[in-house]
Parts: structure tokens; C-alpha cells; sequence
């Protein structure tokens, strides 16, 4: 166990140890942030004709038709480390694309374990996609249906040592996304995120973030959720992502969706406009089989020590 223990710290080590984010890398990728956006020439439909990628088999977001999926009971709970530490070196920047909140050098690494995958991967960011309206605005859709946004945490396989290494392989990203539902009380654990978008209205604005946790964000059940392997949802749309999708959702009111949709981007020569509609359309599956997990508990975020703590009271029960 304390063998266990060690050798993962001194794996993890090196990743600790610098910030990456998702938009680094497609941002390397892409010649100028303004080649793509989420309309018109550069809209989604071209993509494919600038980034070669986004015209992959794999691609992603997709529609998760539930009369189609597969159960798959090796879908086990996530083991999160460090999710209920706050981040008190977070940093929450306007990207002209989304909102994304990023880990700062003096945060510990969070990490997820299992949830029927072979590697640990660690946290890179988590940024939003959002709608004009409360009709749309999530990437992913189930049985068709649109949800008012969408959260995505990144995370990065601990076996590469570099985002470079990382942004090449197939296994390269995790990425947890949690649909939201208009609900008619305000959500307090979206608040240290919405106190600070007056500050970051205009693209390329970044600001420090108040201490939060990552597990207040978290939908309440872990499980089931849904797994499939796709892309990143923006150009270069590397197709190097194990999607999981939960099924119950965050409550947001529409007050506080509208502090995002007040949010600005740029374009050139243009007056700023409402950063909204930030999301690509559903893609092709191409023949991949979308799979739900058990039921479960949702002990994965409680931690392992709760756990044993808990099996063993079940035996004086
Ligand atoms: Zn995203």
C-alpha cells in the first residue's frame, strides 16, 4: 500500500508541477485564435475543411440515445483525490471561446482513479458551454434533448509526462461533463464562479478565483453515467478523449445563466458581442456503441477511508 502510495506521488510529481490547460493546446494548434468560432465561415461546419481532424470517426459531442446504450458493470464509481480541497491558486479567465477556471502551481494535484478506467488522470481546467436561451447551449444531447449548459473538467492521462505527449495519444484525456437544469432557486456553488464574471466580461480578461472546492460542483449521484470514446469538441478536435457523461444533473436559475450570457468576445474590427452559443452540434457515431454504467453508490467521492470505515461498521450492524 505505502509502496502504492509513494511510487504514484513520484509519478504525479512532475505533473504538479506546471499549469496546462486544454486551450494551451489548441491553442498552439490553431494559426490565430479568431480561426474558428461557433458561426458562420468559421462556424462548425467548416471546421473539418481548416482542422482535418473534425472530420474524424470518433468525434464528439454526440446525441446519447438511451434505448441504444450498452450496459457495462466494470463502469465502477470514481475515486477522486483532492476534490474536496479547495483550490485557493485558481484562476478564471474569459478565452474569447468559454469560461475556464484553471488549477494555480501551488494547488496539489487533483486526481481521478477508476470508473472503469485503466490509468489515473489528473485535473487540467474546467470551462462551460451555454446557450442564448435555456432551450440550448449543452454539446452533448440525451434522446435529443439540449440542456441550458454544460460543464467539462479536463483531465489528463498520468502516464505522459507533457501535455505535447498527451494532446498525441488516444487515452490522452479524460473529461467528466455535467449537464445543468434551470431550476428556480439559485445554485450557492456556482457563486464563487458568478462573482467573478462582471471582472472577466471582456475576451482575454483573467482573474484570481476565491477558494472552491471541485466536488461542490459535482452532481449529487455519481452514478450511473454514460462512456464512449470521442474528440476534444473544438478544433484541432483531437480524437484523444474518454468521455464520461452523468446522468443527474446541477441545478442553475436562470438568473445566474444570464450573468454568462453576459459575458463578451471579440471580433475583429467588430463591436464586442455576447459570448453564447458556445457549443458544436451533435456528431456521426460511426458505428461506436455508447455505454451506461450500473447504478452503484456514490461512495467515489466520499473516499476510499470512508468506505472501509463504512464496510466495517456494516459488519457490527
Ligand atoms: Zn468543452
Amino acid at each position: 500500500m505505502l509502496r502504492t502510495v509513494l511510487l504514484s506521488f513520484l509519478l504525479l510529481l512532475p505533473l504538479g508541477t506546471f499549469g496546462v490547460s486544454l486551450h494551451d493546446i489548441v491553442k498552439r494548434d490553431a494559426k490565430d485564435h479568431h480561426d474558428w468560432n461557433y458561426e458562420d465561415k468559421t462556424g462548425p461546419k467548416h471546421w473539418p475543411e481548416m482542422f482535418k481532424k473534425c472530420g474524424g470517426s470518433r468525434q464528439s459531442p454526440i446525441d446519447i440515445v438511451n434505448s441504444e446504450v450498452d450496459h457495462n458493470d466494470e463502469l465502477d464509481a470514481f475515486e477522486y483525490d483532492n476534490y474536496d480541497d479547495p483550490l485557493e491558486d485558481a484562476t478564471i479567465e474569459n478565452n474569447g471561446h468559454t469560461i475556464q477556471i484553471s488549477p494555480g502551481p501551488k494547488d496539489a494535484p487533483r486526481i481521478i482513479d477508476e470508473g472503469g478506467m485503466d490509468d489515473k488522470y489528473q485535473f487540467l481546467q474546467l470551462h462551460f458551454h451555454w446557450g442564448a436561451d435555456s432551450k440550448r447551449g449543452s454539446e452533448h444531447l440525451i434522446d435529443g434533448q439540449r440542456y441550458p449548459m454544460e460543464m467539462h473538467l479536463v483531465h489528463m492521462n498520468t502516464n505522459y509526462k507533457t501535455k505535447e505527449k498527451a494532446s498525441q495519444k488516444e487515452d490522452g484525456l479524460a473529461v467528466l461533463a455535467v449537464m445543468f437544469k434551470v431550476s428556480d432557486e439559485d445554485n450557492p456553488a456556482l457563486e464563487p464562479i458568478i462573482d467573478k464574471l462582471d471582472d472577466i466580461r471582456q475576451e482575454g480578461s483573467k482573474v484570481e478565483m476565491d477558494d472552491f472546492t471541485l466536488e461542490s460542483l459535482m452532481p449529487d449521484d455519481q452514478m450511473p453515467y454514460y462512456r464512449y470514446k470521442g474528440s476534444l469538441t473544438t478544433p484541432p478536435c483531437s480524437e484523444i478523449v474518454t468521455w464520461t457523461i452523468f446522468k443527474d444533473f446541477v441545478s442553475i436559475s436562470e438568473k445566474q445563466l444570464q450573468q454568462f450570457r453576459n459575458v463578451k468576445e471579440e471580433d475583429e474590427g467588430e463591436p464586442a458581442e455576447s459570448l453564447v452559443d458556445n457549443f458544436r452540434p451533435p456528431q456521426p457515431l460511426h458505428g461506436r456503441v455508447i455505454e451506461v454504467s450500473g447504478e452503484g453508490n456514490a461512495a467515489g467521492i466520499i473516499g476510499p477511508s470512508v468506505v472501509m470505515i463504512l464496510s466495517a461498521l456494516s459488519f457490527l450492524l
